[in-house]
């Protein structure tokens, strides 16, 4: 069966792994008609916007897309197109597996958890006032009448939003995964001890989907900041961790860390009917054009992909493609190197070229 996917290559490092996961994609022979939409840098000369809607109407109708990360303004400039689709879609779950490979430099063996993070709201939602301006006064007035605890007048206020119908979908949705994947335990995470009515709520939300799979599927929950230290020290406690949006971004690079670095973490997002697949890590900037990152974390995306378009057979190939190559070392980027300088490291075009051989 031919599929349509939408692709995005994305700024920075974007272009060179998302060209290296199409070529490893369209090496397993499935049939795709790739329609190419740009977002993010780019895309600012010729729509006037990072996010064009041409962009977001070819993922509606496509209903799958991959792309290469996009570079996002720190501290003022135009807001991150990569949360912005995810909103403007309604791709309301990340997953993102975090799995061992045999030959990455990593501290852990055989670690293979599974990141599922909220993706629509928490201090994420966008919804923020800057300090100084007459809306964000106002809005600290009003606050201030309604709390004993009061807001500086000089502040900036970012709003975190945490709601039971979101929190209720994201735990389904990782117990779903759990069960359809074999996986033994749901974890919760959150700080729920401080923020009782946001974090509080999706803890409680938690418990009561947990009681639908008991006898299933284990569950339990945690602290972040205990997490965070459990996670370096006994990873292998853990299998599915569920978390609002920010923690969900955050022990993701830390899950990352723990199997060999960003260069090797795919991502999904995933709405109803509709998802896009991209790396857990950015565009990397200084890394541009140099072809010298590692493509490993965007293929591996594309087996994501694969697998939701249920071309299963094509997902397996091309992943025990990438495991043989990280494997054998030779072909594989300096992130792979004890060494980051050794020589020997080839770069993004290389290891895609040999995965693609390893396919032949
Ligand atoms: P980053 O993930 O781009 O890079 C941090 C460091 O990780 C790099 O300097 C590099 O050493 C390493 N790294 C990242 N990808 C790698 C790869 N494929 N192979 C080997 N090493 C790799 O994080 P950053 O520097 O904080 O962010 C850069 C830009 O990317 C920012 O504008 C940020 O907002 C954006 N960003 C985008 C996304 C996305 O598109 N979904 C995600 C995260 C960050």
């Amino acid at each position: 069966m031919k599929h349509k996917v939408t692709f995005i290559p994305g700024d920075g490092i974007g272009p060179e792994v998302a060209s290296a996961a199409k070529a490893c994609i369209e090496a397993t022979g499935v049939d795709i008609e790739w329609e190419e939409v740009i977002c993010g840098e780019a895309a600012l000369k010729d729509f006037s916007t990072p996010l064009p809607e041409e962009a977001l109407n070819s993922i509606r109708k496509n209903k799958v897309a991959i792309k290469g990360p996009i570079t996002t303004p720190v501290g003022s400039g135009f807001r991150s197109v990569n949360v912005g689709i995810r909103q403007a879609l309604d791709l309301y779950a990340c997953l993102r597996p975090a799995k061992y490979y045999e030959g990455v430099q990593s501290r852990y063996k055989d670690i293979d958890l599974v990141v599922v993070r909220e993706n629509t709201e928490d201090l994420y939602a966008g919804i923020e006032f800057e300090e100084g301006k007459d809306q964000t006064l106002g809005l600290i007035e009003e606050i201030n009448k309604m709390s004993t605890r009061k807001i500086k007048k000089d502040s900036g206020v970012s709003i975190k939003p945490i709601s039971r119908s979101a929190s209720e979908k994201i735990v389904r949705f990782a117990f779903e995964y759990a069960l359809k994947n074999n996986r033994r335990k749901v974890t919760c995470v959150h700080k729920a001890n401080i923020m009782k009515f946001s974090d509080g709520l999706f803890l409680s939300c938690a418990r009561s989907v947990a009681k639908e799979y008991e006898g299933k599927i284990e569950f339990n929950d945690t602290i972040v900041d205990n997490l965070s230290m459990q996670l370096v020290k006994v990873p292998h406690n853990f299998d599915v961790l569920v978390l609002p949006n920010l923690y969900g971004d955050i022990i993701s690079d830390l899950c990352a860390g723990l199997v060999g670095g960003l260069g090797m973490a795919p991502g999904a997002n995933i709405g109803d009917g509709i998802a896009v697949f991209e790396p857990v890590h950015g565009s990397a900037p200084k890394y541009k054009g140099k072809n010298k990152v590692n493509p490993t974390a965007t293929i591996l995306s594309g087996v994501l992909m694969l697998k939701y378009l249920k071309e299963i057979d094509a997902a397996e190939r091309l992943r025990m493609a990438v495991a043989e190559v990280i494997k054998e070392g030779i072909s594989v980027t300096y992130d792979f190197k004890e060494d980051r300088d050794d020589p020997s490291a080839v770069g993004t075009r290389e290891m895609c070229e040999a995965i693609i051989k390893k396919m032949e």
